[in-house]
């Protein structure tokens, strides 16, 4: 079976990471074609739009993209590309898994955790964002509906389903933000009597940020509104190790954009020792998206084995002297094994 996906190369270290990816991708014989598309700093050199209509219509027609990281020029009054996507696909589910791998310097070991955040609602809606002419008031408005709080709500039972979790924590401050918080909590309350089967806890976000931080062995899935799931996605993320290991994965009904969560690091762009993890791990789950689910195990257990075996491929971010490029020769070998 061949299926072509969109695959936007990105900014920064976005290109090294995604030839390094696609290798690896070929290595592991997924009959995918690759259709590259422009977008961030490339788009708006070659085409003076930071995310081109062409792009649009080409992800649209694959129904699945792999992005590499965009850099949102500051100033300028630019859209970041990547709240566009979200938006124009309207991505709903932002999935980010935290696992500990083998030879990284993090708190714990054995971590696992998914974090489900809500991606198109909540407090980063820019129409609720005002200033007043003087300059002495801001004003944020959180809005949050009971479609979108019952869609990412069944999104995470469905996964816990779907992967065998037993737990789904929903995470809220219903507490102080009674209307836009409590709206999300009754309806994951709602929801959570549909799926006996998986264990369902309330958690207050403040007591969850120290609980995850005492105890990360409690949570299984968390489901939350989209500020909180931006922030304890990256404490998740710390825990593990750091942003060069963690994958995101932004899902809707029509399409689904798969990327690494860190952006697109200036500052050793070019210098062929970016961490290509964060990306490979994020076509695992594209792989898992199009029901290669196999392949998108195999493809992280090699990464698994080369980090724990080769430790001298792998990049400087996890102590060893290799670069991009070494650490994915060392994961083709560990497949073609
Ligand atoms: P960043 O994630 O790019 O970098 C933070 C630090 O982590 C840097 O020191 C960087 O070298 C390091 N790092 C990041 N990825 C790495 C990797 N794969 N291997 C090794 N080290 C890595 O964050 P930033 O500097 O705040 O942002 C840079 C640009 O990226 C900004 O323009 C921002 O808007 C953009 N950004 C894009 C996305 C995205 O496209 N999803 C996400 C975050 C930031």
């Amino acid at each position: 079976m061949s299926k072509t996906i969109a695959v936007i190369p990105g900014d920064g270290i976005g290109p090294e990471i995604m030839t390094a990816t696609l290798r690896v991708l070929d290595a592991l014989d997924c009959g995918l074609s690759y259709d590259f598309v422009d977008a961030g700093m490339v788009a708006l050199e070659k085409h003076g739009d930071l995310l081109p209509k062409a792009t649009l219509d080409r992800i649209a027609e694959h129904k699945v993209a792999l992005k590499g990281p965009l850099t949102t020029p500051i100033g300028g009054g630019f859209t970041s590309v990547n709240v566009t996507l979200r938006r124009h696909f309207d991505l709903y589910a932002n999935v980010r898994p935290a696992v500990s791998f083998p030879g990284t310097r993090s708190r714990y070991e054995n971590i696992d955790i998914i974090t489900v955040r809500e991606n198109t609602e909540g407090a980063y809606r820019s129409e609720g964002q005002t200033l007043s002419e003087d300059g002495e008031i801001a004003e944020s408005v959180a809005r949050n509906t009971r479609k979108g709080s019952s869609r990412i709500v069944r999104y995470a039972f469905e996964l816990a389903v779907k992967k065998g979790r037993k737990k789904v924590t929903a995470v809220h401050k219903a507490n102080i933000l009674k209307t836009s918080s409590g709206l999300f909590l009754n309806v994951a309350r709602e929801i959570a009597r549909e799926y006996p089967q998986i264990e369902f806890n309330e958690m207050i976000v403040d007591n969850t940020c120290m609980q995850l931080v005492m105890n990360p062995y409690q949570f299984d899935v968390i489901v939350t509104t989209n500020l909180f799931g931006d922030i304890l996605s990256d404490l998740c993320a710390g825990l593990v190790g750091g942003l060069g290991l963690a994958p995101g994965d932004n899902i809707g009904e029509g399409a689904a954009i798969f990327e690494a969560v860190h952006g697109s690091a200036p500052d050793i762009a070019g210098k062929g020792i970016a961490n290509p993890c964060a990306l490979l791990l994020a076509a695992a789950d594209m792989l898992d998206h199009l029901d290669m689910v196999a392949k998108g195990d195999r493809l992280r257990q090699a990464i698994r084995d080369t980090m724990t075996n080769d430790r001298d491929s792998v990049t400087p971010d996890l102590g060893g002297k290799g670069s991009t490029s070494s650490f994915a020769d060392a994961i083709v070998k560990r497949l073609a094994a």
